[in-house]
Order: structure tokens, then sequence, then C-alpha cells
């Protein structure tokens, strides 16, 4: 079935984003009053972490604004919320996004999945958490920066709603499910409890290298909306040379979510994604098996650059990091490292890089993956 993916041209968010934000919203129909008028609409940015707007992290402050204003001139009621990947730092992430600021201005209340309760749902064989307001909204507006992701390759509207899982629970989901199909499969099934949502992806500056905190800013130049965030992000897969069968989570999406891409024809000339455990997924699983010692994904610490915070450690599901006295880097146990990258991607001072054996790279340059 095919999905209508809406894109626009926008080349900076201080002059030309208000008019490709009104050409999108027209183009598409997905901000009509319509459809909007009295109900609870959630709007759900990338938070992930403690940084700049400019450092491509999070979802451009500017965007948020003008969402939360269309909302609000068509009768929704408001609200925005989310579920950084460090916890402990909402107060610092929401200051630094400037998402905090703009939800003061806007006069809407921000709304932290830690503490807004939580619903069980069994779907599709997978059990997971998700966060009360969400769940309870009428619809979720999905604002997902677009950034390369050393586990997925891509992160954008799909990855987004995963914050839908609060907390902790994120990180116990990578241990349950630690291999990227499976775990692709889980983002499918928890997409088939939430409410209807529209996503527009931030891809004005998004980010390549060693995403989704640490690679570099790069001017994508361009806005996209859709009803499916599977098929937005085959569509943003098409823009950035992307294949979607090496996305994780885009496998097995091809009938069911296949884009149809209207609007601007905007081309992006490359796109540089991190080296990842994607490639494990190529591999039979019993080729995984029997040479486990030989193929893996794992962090690598630069001793400069780290601050001893231990956010890797408390974030990582499978107990593999310890911050000893002795130590100028957390020190790993790489048996019990399942090569999820959450600690790459809490980490606020780029001081870890995901590192792949020797022969997982050589795989990788074969099939010219990489
Ligand atoms: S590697 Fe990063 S997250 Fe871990 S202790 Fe060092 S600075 Fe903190
Ligand atoms: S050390 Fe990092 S990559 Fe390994 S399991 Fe822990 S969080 Fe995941």
């Amino acid at each position: 079935m095919k999905h209508a993916v809406h894109v626009v041209r926008c080349p900076d968010y201080e002059i030309a984003l208000p008019e490709a934000f009104e050409r999108l919203a027209a183009a598409s129909g997905l901000f009509d009053a319509a459809a909007l008028c009295g109900k609870r609409v959630l709007v759900k940015p990338n938070l992930l972490t403690d940084r700049l707007p400019e450092q491509a992290v999070t979802t451009h402050p500017s965007l948020v604004r003008l969402v939360i204003r269309r909302l609000k001139a068509a009768g929704a009621v408001v609200s925005v919320g989310d579920s950084p990947a460090s916890t402990a730092n909402l107060k610092v992430t929401l200051e630094r996004s400037g998402i905090g600021a703009v939800c003061e201005e806007e006069g809407v209340p921000f709304v932290s999945f830690e503490q807004g309760g939580v619903r069980n749902f069994e779907q599709d064989g997978f059990s997971f958490l998700l966060a009360k307001p969400v769940v309870e909204a009428d619809l979720l507006v999905n604002l997902p920066k677009v950034k390369s992701h050393s586990l997925t390759k891509l992160t954008a509207a799909v990855k987004n709603l995963y914050g839908a899982v609060p907390g902790y629970s994120k990180t116990t989901l990578h241990r349950l499910y630690p291999k990227p199909e499976t775990f692709g499969r889980l983002l499918q099934a928890i997409w088939n409890v939430l409410p209807p949502a529209v996503s527009l992806a931030d891809a004005v500056v998004g980010m390549e290298g060693q995403g989704p905190s640490n690679g570099k800013p790069v001017r994508l130049g361009f806005l996209a909306a859709s009803d499916d965030p599977f098929a937005l992000d085959t569509a943003l897969c098409g823009i950035l040379h992307l294949r979607p069968s090496t996305v994780p989570y885009l496998k097995g999406c091809e009938t069911a979510h296949t884009p149809e891409v209207l609007g601007d024809d905007v081309s992006v000339p490359s796109f540089e994604i991190p080296s990842g455990s994607h490639l494990l997924d190529l591999l039979p699983a019993w080729l995984v098996h029997v040479a486990s010692r030989l193929l893996w994904v794992r962090p690598a610490f630069v001793p400069g650059p780290c601050v001893r915070c231990g956010k890797c450690a408390q974030a990582c599901p499978a107990s593999a990091l310890a911050l000893r006295a002795d130590a100028s880097v957390p020190r790993l146990d790489a048996k019990a490292c399942i090569g999820c990258a959450c600690c790459h991607e809490v980490c606020p001072k780029g001081a870890i890089r995901m590192k792949q054996s020797a022969v997982l790279r050589l795989i990788g340059a074969f099939k010219g993956l990489d």
C-alpha cells in the first residue's frame, strides 16, 4: 500500500522555515484545522540529550514553535513530551535544546514520560511499556531529527516514536532484543498500538557520521512529512542514498509502507553513516554464533574527552560498563556487551565510538555496505 510522503525544500531555520512549513502543511493537509480542533495532541520532538540546537542532536526549537502555533490556531489542546536517553538531565536538556523556552513562551505544558504513568502492552509477541501521555493522546505529532545511527544506520520518524517507551525501559528492551532485526520488529509492534501520528522530519540540518549524538551537523535542506513513519523513513533513505533493506527496522516494510514521494525534488550529495552492528544482521545466525568471538561491535573509549560522568554505565542494559576509581575511562566487560550503542547515545562528551571487529569490517568492505 502506498503512503504519501510530502517533501519541501527548506535551506535554513532563520528565514525559509516558516514559508516551507506552510507549504508543507498546505500540500499535505496533515495539519488541517478540521482534523485537529478539540483534539488532545502530543508533540514529540527528539530530545535525546542536552545539546544546543546547532549541534543537530535535537529537533530544532523553531520547528517545534511553528508546529505548536499551528496546532493551537486549529483549536487543539497541545502538550509537548519526551523521554530523553539520560533521564537525570531532563531540565538541562530542555534548557540547552531551546525546547523548554519554546514551551514556556507558547504556554504549553511539557510532559515527562517518566512521570506520567505507564501502560503495559503485549503485541506481536513482544511485551513493552508505553508512557500514558502518549497512548492517551488523540494524535501524536512526531518531530524527528534526521540523523545517522550507529545501530540502525538511520534514525528519523520510526526511531523517534521509540521515545514513547519511558526511561530505562528502553535499555531493557535493547537487552531483551539485541539483534537489530528483532529490534526492528519491536518498533513495528510499538507502532501498531500507538494513536494516529503525523510525522514531520527536521532535515534542514541533520547529522551524519557518528550519530545519533556524536556525529557532524550536515545541511540537508528539507522538511518531509507523512502519516506513516515507515514510509517517511523509507523515502528518507532514497534521498540519503541508503538502501532501506539495510536499515533493520525497515526490513519487511516494502509492501505495507511503500512511500509515494510528492513535492520538491531534493537531492543530498552524500550522507555519511557510521560503521555499525547492522552488519551482524546480514550474516546467518549460525555463523554469528560460531564466530561470535570474531564478530562484534563494541564501544571504544577516548580518554581525552571523557569526564567520568558515569552516564554510559548507567544506561548500559547489560551492566557491561564499570567506572573504577583508578581508570580514566569506564572499563568494558566485552563478554557482557550486546553492542546496543546505548552508551554511545548518552555520552555527553563524544568520548565513545562504536568499533567493529576486524572480521566484521572485512565483511562490510566485501559486501560494499560500509
Ligand atoms: S565515556 Fe562519556 S558517558 Fe561514559 S563516563 Fe566518559 S564522558 Fe561519561
Ligand atoms: S557497553 Fe554500550 S554497547 Fe555494550 S551493552 Fe553496554 S550500552 Fe550496549
